[in-house]
């Protein structure tokens, strides 16, 4: 149990209906009460009206106030919460006299942290808040609150178990060698499968998690001239990007962030890939190209009104880690542009293995389906619906366990395999926080504001 009482404004700061300050710890109703006329809150989670005063009792605003008891709170402590009128002023006027009264200033995430530590949400739940907090799709509010109310932590518990009891049989069979088998090696082999496979369905809901919350980066590519910029206005809806006839005009790069279908985007329009003279123009053609290397998607524009043969050479290929060039199997779709203009392009001349679409920026024909086309090739086959939310470190964790746990797999050796399973299971403790040190809190909760 931590000894000190901390307060914070807990909701966002500005003119609104109401603000809420929020008190936890052991003095918790101590210290709030030195500032209300009310002097005791008989019924926990009742709203009580009272008034708010300064030390010198004078009245400084008519609140409602509610109180938690230990341990039945979200900080797992006792909790007061003052309800003040939503004036930035008033809010921290009642937050000053409570750190003058004896509370501790709130760091950022530490009501949640205090959660955490008392045992009542795990870091998977921890994860869950966050979510929420940041989501900005119904979809990815679904996934934050399918973790908050512990589906992510009841599937790892599950897992976890599993390859416990898997790693047991087998110590049991590597301390009495003398004994016939507990387990047949065909039996290990059956449920390392099954565990391989809840692990990959569980990995697949929640990299469709990350997806909700993170998004994806996309890059619009290709030379100059061909409608990258009006590509841009289209697929945003406004007149963002300047478009104008003369090559070459986009040099910085424009970054804007939209929701395809719900998820996520950050869209960059960058300068034409050409051979350049101008020392400023060449700047732009590398930002470029070091754009698309970081993208998850790029937009290769083409203008469909001009005749250019394309090969895979000429493309600024954003290829998936493993797949080679050749197979056209990678992250760039050939966006035909111009399709408002007599044809110069065959569409079904372009590499006929990687997506192409024909679209006019100039007209809007295309560009809903075009948005379809990087929702599918975003989210692949993972269901979005099913998402889980998770950081990228734990997300990081559960792949290795996967990885570690094909590796007992394909080891031949039950001690190799005992030792693969035990650090598997380890890993999946990691994602709960079972045994986290404070690194790796202190990690998890800067990215929570102050008051939550
Ligand atoms: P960027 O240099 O690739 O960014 O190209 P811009 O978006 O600046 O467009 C270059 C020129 O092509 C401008 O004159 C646009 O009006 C024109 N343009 C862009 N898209 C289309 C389109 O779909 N149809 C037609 N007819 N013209 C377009």
């Amino acid at each position: 149990m931590v000894e000190s009482t901390i307060a914070a404004i807990s909701t966002a700061l500005g003119e609104g209906g109401i603000a809420i300050i929020r008190i936890s710890g052991p003095d918790a109703v101590t210290i709030s009460t030195k500032i209300l006329t009310r002097k005791n809150f008989d019924i926990p989670g009742k709203l009580y009206l009272t008034n708010l005063t300064d030390n010198d009792k004078n009245i400084l605003d008519r609140v409602l106030a509610v109180n938690f008891k230990a341990p039945n709170s979200y900080t797992g402590e006792d909790i007061v919460e003052i309800h003040t009128h939503g004036g930035i002023l008033i809010a921290r006027l009642c937050l000053d006299l409570l750190l003058k009264n004896g509370a501790e200033s709130a760091q950022p995430g530490e009501f949640t942290r205090r959660s955490f530590i008392n045992g009542r949400i795990d870091l998977s739940q921890a994860e869950g808040v966050l979510g929420i907090i940041k989501s900005q799709s119904i979809e990815a509010i679904k996934a934050g609150a399918r973790t908050l109310t512990g589906e992510l932590s009841r599937k790892i518990h599950e897992i976890h178990d599993e390859i416990l009891n898997l790693q047991s049989n087998l110590e049991i069979d590597l301390d009495f060698p003398e004994h016939e088998n507990f387990i047949e090696d065909s039996n290990i082999e059956n449920e390392i499968d099954i565990i391989i496979s809840k692990l990959k369905n569980l990995i697949s809901q929640c990299s469709a998690g990350f997806l909700l919350n993170n998004g994806i980066k996309i890059t619009i590519a290709g030379s100059p001239n061909v409608g990258k910029s009006s590509l841009l206005n289209a697929i945003l809806g406004t007149e963002r990007a300047i478009v104008t006839d003369i090559p070459g005009t986009t040099r910085d790069i424009i970054n804007e962030n939209i929701l395809i279908n719900g998820l996520p985007v950050r869209i960059s329009d960058t300068a034409g890939l050409r051979e350049t003279e101008n020392v400023i123009e060449a700047m732009g053609v590398e930002l470029a190209k070091n754009s698309i290397n970081e993208s998850d998607i790029c937009l290769y524009v083409l203008d469909g009104s001009i005749p250019t043969s394309l090969s895979f050479g000429h493309l600024p290929l954003k290829m998936g880690d493993s797949a080679a060039p050749e197979s056209g199997e990678g992250s760039t779709i050939i966006v035909l542009n111009k399709s408002d203009l007599e044809q110069k392009i065959d569409i079904n001349s372009l590499p006929h293995d990687i997506p192409k679409i024909s679209v006019s920026a100039k007209n809007l024909t295309g560009i809903s389906e075009l948005k379809n086309l990087i929702y599918d090739m975003a989210v692949k086959n993972s269901k979005l619906s099913s998402g889980l939310n998770v950081s990228a470190q734990q997300l990081d964790d559960l792949t290795e366990s996967l990885n570690l746990i094909i590796e007992a797999k394909n080891s031949i050796s039950d001690d190799v395999r005992a030792d693969m399973l035990n650090s598997a299971r380890i890993n999946l403790l990691k994602i709960l926080g079972i045994d986290a040190g404070d690194e790796l809190l202190d990690n998890m909760f800067s990215r929570f504001c102050v008051g939550k």
